[in-house]
This record gives structure tokens, sequence and C-alpha cells, in this order.
């Protein structure tokens, strides 16, 4: 989450609640198990988060005013430019107002739904903020009509430095971009300090934070993400930071400058300076990010891609016995997300 330009100790970093991470985890282990059993399914694992080609994404807003809402659609404009994909802010020009959604919400009134009132910057992926398998029960987050998307806190009491840099990211968070630090062409994994320096002896400053020990010896990333104020088990740091090995990812070259790659403090990285430090200003989309969504959201939608997509529908809904597949929320899930993609490039 690039939020600002300078990087600190004691700084919160960007994730998506627990909760929501293992019920991720829960469904992306479905439709992994899925895959490896149907040859000509494994695009369901990663390729299902990018919207479908040539659609509208409504984006609607729980809190804030106007004024805010009107920055925030301001720096998706170089986000708007570079794809074939629209952004639809609802915006009412005889009372200059932009789209709400309520968390009392029965209807979905827009399927990027952001909120300024929790803590934290995050956003779910692409068009898990439509899943309703995320959290049926109504917790905060997830795909149902009054559950948020995409949280910018604190945003209400003023605008932080870097602002329009974490918007961008966020909203190509929304729109099915990764991390670029776990992009695993790059090499970020390998010139990460993830454990501390020998014989370094644990050291907190007067928050609690992890630092450097009298003898000038680094934490690791493990440790220092442990104490406050993030609090992180190793799980979620690998989680969070770890390379994705997932097969169906599409890895680009590794980008340097994009917005989606964090700006840590130095003693992250084994090597100064570190190939993995970004080299953009964190605010503006970089040409690999644009590249990045003019593949996902290009002038017309792939015939390959549409006919994947024509024929996954017709495993998921004509089953041959023993596919083991089987009738859930998750199997409907993925139908749903194959009959918008054929809907839209059929028009
Ligand atoms: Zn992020």
């Amino acid at each position: 989450m690039n939020d600002d330009t300078t990087p600190h100790l004691g700084a919160m970093l960007e994730s998506l609640p627990d909760a929501v991470v293992a019920a991720l985890e829960v469904r992306d282990a479905w439709r992994r198990r899925v895959a490896d059993s149907n040859p000509g399914l494994e695009f369901i694992v990663s390729d299902l988060q990018s919207w479908p080609v040539g659609s509208t994404v409504r984006v609607g807003f729980l809190d804030g005013d106007s004024a805010l809402h009107a920055a925030v659609v301001s720096a998706t404009t170089q986000i708007s430019e570079a794809m074939n994909l629209t952004l639809d802010f609802g915006y009412d020009d005889a009372a200059g107002t932009y789209r709400r959604w309520s968390l009392d919400d029965q209807e979905r009134q827009a399927e990027v739904r952001v909120s300024f009132d929790m803590g934290g910057y995050w956003s779910l992926v692409g068009t898990d903020a439509t899943d309703t398998t995320i959290d049926p029960w109504g917790g905060p987050i997830g795909g149902l009509p009054g559950q948020r998307t995409l949280n910018l806190g604190g945003y209400k009491d003023g605008l932080p430095a870097g602002w329009e840099g974490t918007v961008r990211h966020e909203f190509l968070h929304a729109l099915a971009f990764q991390h670029e630090h776990q992009n695993m062409r790059g090499p970020c994994e390998d010139d990460f300090r993830w454990e501390d320096d020998e014989d370094y002896v644990p050291t907190t400053d007067a928050r609690g934070v992890f630092v450097k020990d009298a003898a000038g010896r680094s934490p690791g990333i493990y440790t220092y993400l442990a104490g406050p104020p993030n609090r992180w088990s190793r799980q979620k740091v690998d989680h969070n930071l770890r390379t994705s090995d997932d097969p169906g990812t599409i890895a680009s070259t590794f980008d340097a400058a994009s917005v989606m790659l964090y700006r840590f403090a130095p003693f992250f990285y084994l090597s100064d300076p570190s190939p993995c430090a970004p080299t953009g200003n964190g605010e503006d989309l970089s040409d690999g990010d644009k590249r990045g969504l003019g593949v996902l959201y290009p002038p017309v939608a792939l015939p390959e891609v549409v006919e994947q997509a024509r024929q996954g529908l017709q495993m998921l809904t004509t089953e041959a016995p023993g596919a083991g597949v089987g009738r859930s929320p998750y199997s409907d899930r993925v139908v749903d997300l194959l009959d918008a993609r054929i809907a839209a490039a059929d028009g």
C-alpha cells in the first residue's frame, strides 16, 4: 500500500481481516480441487476475478461527502483511461452527488462498495466484490449488497499524504490486480529479510515496535510484523508477502514502478539498493500498470477466453458422472461468473 512516499517504522500494513481471508481460502481450495480433477477448468482458480471485458462496474459510497467522493473519482481517471471497462460512479448532475449504498441494502446498488468508516486501507480483489459465499452471515465485508468491498479508513478526517496512490492501489485490486511484490517473476521473495539477523537481540522502541538492536542487527520481517501495530502471524505474513505460486496466475515481468508494489522500510530488504524497492512515485500508474489493464480489459474480449468460459459452463452445468463438482454455492458462483462473461461477449 503506497500510502506515503517515506517508509516509516510502525506503519499499519494493508490486509483483509482474517475472517475474510479464511473464507477465501476455503473457496479457493474448492476451486483448486475442481480444477485439479477436471482438465479444462484450470482457469477457474485465478482467472475469474477479472470483470467481463467491456462491462460496467457500478461504484457507490457508504459515507463521506460529495467533495470526498469527487476526489476519489478524480484519482481513478488514470485507470479508466487505460481499459475497456467502465467505472460508473452514478454521478447526479443536478444534485452534484455520487451513488450511495447502505448497510441495509437488500438489492445491490453497486458492485464496488466503498467505505471510509473502518480501519486501514483494503479491497476485495475483482469480482470477489459480488461473491456472497465470502460472508453469507452478514459481517462488515463481503459480496452481499450491504457489505463493504473497499475501505479508505480515515479519509473523512482529511486526505493523507500520497492518498491518490492509495486510491489507485485499492481500485486496481478492485479490478483484479494482485500485489507486485508477490509477482512470482519478481526478485522480492529472495531479497526480503524474512528472518532476524544472526544473534539479533529482540529490541523494541517506546511503542513496542521491533527495531535494530544495540549492535545494529536487524529484526526480520516475521519478527517485525509480529509486533505492534500489525501483530501478524507467520501464516499471515506469508499470505500477504510471499509470491503466489498459483499455476493459473498470468505473471507479467516484474514492474518496480507499479503502484501495486509496497514501499517497505529499508531493513525489509537484504540488499541496498534492493531490486524489490519501488522506483515509481507511488502515486501514478506505471506503464506496466496501464499495460496490465489493457491485457485484462482489452478492446474486445479474446475469443479463446470466451470459448473457455463456454466450455467451462458446459462442464459445470452438464456434469459428467463422477466429475465430483457437485452442486454448491461455490459451483453456482462459478456458473454465474461464466454466464456474465459470456453474456458480456455476446453483447
Ligand atoms: Zn494492496
